[in-house]
């Protein structure tokens, strides 16, 4: 894994940004700092005045793991072209089998997990999560979550994500489903793809060499991202090289 923002390695954002490319970011620990209180999340300032420029610049992706409304309120005045919630499965053609699948998966849950201190399940429509970052003792918290999920009847894809088990309905499609759909849909050549959780792996894994470069925020040698930003700060540096290679290349394009 490397450090994309390393001096030889930034080459590889000024190819990118120079080619048609979509680029894709994660939300929570991506461009917004992870909180204690998921509620609160929201970009720094600083962020959301770079990312709604760099929304002008590019055709931006949001691709989160929150459900589409809740992740939209917290853009801002960004204008992402696609917003897509629910780990890559909304908005979607057919979501009245993803719904079934939550109002089960939640009544299970609900009785298994009533009363456990500081585990809270979250019904997100579409897909369901199960918080724990509130319990005083998370190692058991996610013993608890685990031991509850393989008693259950209803199906799930179950991923991992920080503080929280996420069950997603069996099939659907997942965030790099997403990012292939929407980088086709959008005619780019090219992805970039910013993501920090187990959920974005679908997204690392895609393994589509020149048509994807995808960046880790933290290092992992467990991530199949070939590249990583060092933490979430460095997100404001990523965006501000992105503004500023368009506009080299806008100015490149005008003197022509
Ligand atoms: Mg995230």
């Amino acid at each position: 894994m490397v450090h994309i923002l390393s001096p030889e390695h930034r080459v590889v954002i000024a190819q990118v940004a120079w080619s048609h490319v979509l680029l894709a970011f994660d939300f929570d620990g991506t461009l917004a700092p992870i909180v204690e209180d998921r509620d609160e999340a929201e970009m720094r300032p600083g962020t959301a005045r770079l990312f709604a420029r760099v929304c002008e610049a590019y055709p931006v992706a949001v691709i989160s793991g929150r459900a589409r409304d809740d992740v939209a309120h917290r853009l801002g005045s960004a204008r992402a072209k696609y917003v897509i919630g629910n780990h890559g499965l909304e908005p979607g053609a057919d979501m009245a089998p993803y719904e079934s699948f939550v109002r089960a998966a939640f009544s299970e849950l609900a009785h298994a997990l009533g009363g456990v201190h500081g585990v809270e399940l979250e019904d997100k429509t579409y897909s369901l999560a199960i918080h724990y970052r509130r319990s005083r003792t998370r190692r058991e918290a996610r013993r608890i979550i685990h031991a509850a999920i393989d008693g259950m009847v209803t199906p799930a894809r179950v991923v991992e994500g920080k503080c929280v088990v996420n069950l997603v309905p069996p099939g659907a499609p997942d965030k790099g489903v997403a990012l292939r759909r929407l980088r086709t849909e959008q005619g780019a050549g090219v992805a970039l793809y910013v993501g920090d959780d187990v959920t974005d792996e679908d997204v690392f894994r895609l393994d589509e060499p020149g048509r994807l470069v995808s960046i880790r925020v933290g290092e992992s040698p467990a991530s199949a991202a070939p590249y990583f930003l060092r933490d979430q700060l460095e997100m404001d540096e990523l965006l501000a090289f992105l503004l500023a290679l368009r506009h080299m290349s806008d100015h490149a394009t005008t003197q022509e």
